[in-house]
């Protein structure tokens, strides 16, 4: 499906200029908050519909996959969107794909809006890993686990022999699969004494985190690094080439630059 002629620029559009905008980080929230006071442009905000809390943000909202990179090209036709904004987690590991293939097929703008990842300072001690399968090997006896990788990643670890978990998530992991956990419920930002403390009480001997990046979740890199615990780090998984930024302020500049042109 190439749309051809549909190189329109968005403000050659007939009607006011249709953004979509894929949701599930905080710079998709805060794009959706900032975009949402303009008038000049009409922004779609999707969710996959994992969580339950779901902030309103944008002009329009949806819910739910659109069915692969085809049935997301028709929707982007269907739907005349003339620029998407991917704004997916860091660990989305589907939709940056998918969103790249339908806005190849249709000739629509799209911007990835990726924070960077935390680099290693010279006091960690991180132990790199592609995937959660292997985490869930590093932690083999390793003692007091503290997992961070969120409710929906549990199960690698459920066959985890030697250790004890303390698991944290936003959202009650339902099912839990692993014996041997306590399941803290929080959201961030986090504070470094907060994490500090967390530490401590629970006598954490090893830290499993997923290589988000930004500050919310950061403290507990900083807590493991004074208290001097191993961090097990996931890398995230691979992302499409095209035009990347890391800020909703950098994507807004993108987008105001696509509409004037
Ligand atoms: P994923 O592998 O990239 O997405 C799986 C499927 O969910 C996609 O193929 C797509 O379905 C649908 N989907 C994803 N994001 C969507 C969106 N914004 N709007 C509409 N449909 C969407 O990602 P995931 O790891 O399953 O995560 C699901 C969502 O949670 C993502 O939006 C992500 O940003 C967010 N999230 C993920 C993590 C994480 O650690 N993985 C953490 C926080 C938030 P179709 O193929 O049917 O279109």
């Amino acid at each position: 499906m190439n749309r051809g002629t549909y190189t329109t620029t968005l403000t050659t559009m007939r009607s006011t200029p249709r953004v979509l905008l894929l949701g599930g980080s905080t710079e998709a929230s805060d794009l959706g908050r900032l975009l949402g006071a303009r008038s000049d442009v009409h922004v779609v905000f999707s969710l996959a519909g994992r969580t339950q809390n779901r902030p309103v943000l944008g002009h329009e909202q949806r819910v739910g996959g659109f069915g692969g990179p085809s049935a997301l090209a028709s929707y982007l036709e269907d739907n005349e969107i003339g620029a998407v904004l991917d704004a997916t987690h860091p660990f989305a590991a589907r939709m940056p794909g998918n969103t790249a293939t339908a806005c190849a097929a249709t000739g629509t703008p799209r911007l990835r809006v990726v924070r960077p990842p935390w680099i290693e300072q010279p006091d960690d001690t991180w132990q790199r890993v592609p995937k959660l399968d292997a985490a869930a090997s590093a932690v083999e006896g390793a003692g007091r686990v503290f997992l961070t990788t969120g409710r929906q990643e549990l199960q690698p670890f459920a066959s985890v022999r030697g250790a004890w978990f303390l698991v944290r998530a936003i959202e009650p992991p339902d099912p839990q699969p692993i014996r041997d956990a306590l399941v803290i419920l929080d959201r961030g930002p986090f504070t470094l004494d907060g994490e500090r403390a967390l530490l401590r009480e629970h006598r954490i001997d090893v830290i499993v985190a997923k290589n988000s990046g930004g500050n919310a979740t950061a403290a507990k890199l900083v807590a493991a690094r004074e208290l001097q615990r191993p961090v097990v780090m996931i890398d995230r998984p691979p992302t499409p080439d095209g035009p990347t930024v890391a800020t909703a302020d950098e994507a807004i500049a993108w987008l105001d630059a696509l509409l004037t042109s």
